[in-house]
């Protein structure tokens, strides 16, 4: 037909100019201007891909009028008569030695029949896990969009407007996040249906900061690609359950801006890294300072994990050993046994350093699982297991609720 001569983009070369692709848009960018001393322009670039792999391709001025709104991210196209160029790979991170220049006569139709050329891939991350992923890392998400702000605006330090919307996500697993859309796509976003389901290929994990308060979030990247309702089977499944459950339920955010650091206990968003604190100089004396932080713990001090006190509901005094009995001085009563708390200092590192905490009972209870009691007798019954579960207690990640006075870090910690 008058599409017999279809190339596989591998195959595509500058020796040859006889060619059709047929393709998929998996990435469009915004309209880019510049201007210098050499005059003004714009130019927009696409991804192509098909079953042999990828390309881009890259459209000027007067071509950018023509072809810019002909594509759209997700369909397919079949697309001749393009010049086929050395990549300047500087500009791209798409595998292919060579690049498409989209000029005056190129040609590009629809194709309605997709098969046969390949679908974005993700590899989704549940919305829970996105705090177990480092800042700046880029993953795939999906989610109903539970609501879709205005389109607001910043001004960047050039003094540059750039447009932005905040999205909020939400999916099985619970969780609801801000996604910020950015440029043309945060002015282009319309879509009619009160909830759609958006896939996300290649955003990137921020936090949005003024001042201390980091807001675990992830933000758009120009570069990465969004489908709306796209046809696969994690979008199906997102349906049935919002439709069912999910548009009843409600959620929890990493995020949250109410509240100031008066409480103590665990804040994501204001999570502060190791190095950080000792920037600060948080403990200084008289200047004690509540903060959040998540680290892996190192090392526990085994030797001196809990030490002996009253069994006396919220006395917690350290008791002395009197023979075949247990002495609380404030109390003024003699126990048979003591009741064993933890006390324990620990080696916790995150990315930017080390730092030493201390922890008292509910922290030994939540990292061992089992009270000092417990631990303790297993310790004088069996010195091999002791040693297997305090060998097991390392390497794990906690969020840990700190409060900073003195030298010592006294710690709230939970999973
Ligand atoms: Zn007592």
């Amino acid at each position: 037909g008058r599409h017999g001569n279809i190339y596989p983009i591998e195959g595509l070369s500058p020796y040859q100019n006889n060619w059709t692709i047929k393709a998929r848009v998996t990435q469009k960018s915004d309209i880019k201007t510049w201007s210098n001393a050499r005059g003004e322009g714009k130019l927009f670039n696409v991804t192509l891909m098909d079953d042999s792999g990828e390309i881009r391709g890259t459209g000027f001025n007067l071509v950018v009028d023509d072809l810019y709104p002909k594509l759209e991210e997700g369909k397919v196209y079949y697309i001749s008569k393009a010049r086929v160029n050395l990549a300047k790979k500087k500009f791209s991170n798409v595998n292919n030695d060579y690049e498409l220049s989209f000029e005056r006569n190129t040609e590009i139709e629809e194709c309605h029949e997709v098969t046969n050329v390949p679908t974005i891939k993700y590899n989704f991350v549940p919305l829970n896990m996105l705090e177990d992923l480092n800042k700046d890392a880029i993953c795939d998400v999906i989610g109903v969009v539970k609501e879709a702000g205005p389109l607001a605006e910043i001004t960047t330090k050039m003094a540059k407007q750039i447009p932005k919307r905040e999205l909020t996500l939400v999916d099985r697993s619970g969780f609801s996040v801000r996604l910020t859309l950015w440029g043309k796509q945060a002015e282009q976003y319309n879509i009619p249906e009160p909830s759609p389901i958006i896939a996300f290929k290649g955003v990137k994990v921020g936090d949005f900061g003024g001042m201390n308060l980091l807001w675990k979030s992830i933000m758009k990247l120009t570069g990465s690609t969004m489908q709306v309702n796209p046809e696969i089977d994690e979008c199906f499944a997102l349906r049935g359950w919002y439709d069912n459950d999910g548009s009843v339920q409600t959620f929890k955010a990493f995020s949250n801006q109410g509240g100031a650091s008066s409480a103590y206990g665990f804040k994501r968003e204001e999570i502060r890294s190791l190095d950080e604190v000792k920037q600060a100089g948080y403990g200084e004396p008289d200047k004690p300072e509540n903060f959040s932080a998540r680290a892996t713990i190192m090392h526990i001090k085994a030797d001196n994990i809990s030490y002996p006190a009253c069994p006396t509901p919220n006395c917690n005094k350290k008791v002395i050993e009197m023979g075949d009995s247990w002495r609380c001085e404030k109390c003024n009563q003699n126990f048979d046994a003591p009741e064993h708390r933890y006390i324990m200092s620990m080696a916790v590192a995150d990315y930017s350093g080390q730092a030493w905490l201390q922890g008292f009972n509910d922290v030994g209870t939540t990292i061992f699982g089992m009270t000092a009691n417990q631990l303790l007798e297993i310790r004088d019954r069996d010195q091999a297991e002791y040693n297997v579960i305090m060998h097991k207690a390392n390497s794990n990640t906690y969020n840990f609720s700190c409060r900073a006075k003195q030298d010592t870090y006294n710690v709230v910690c939970t999973r």
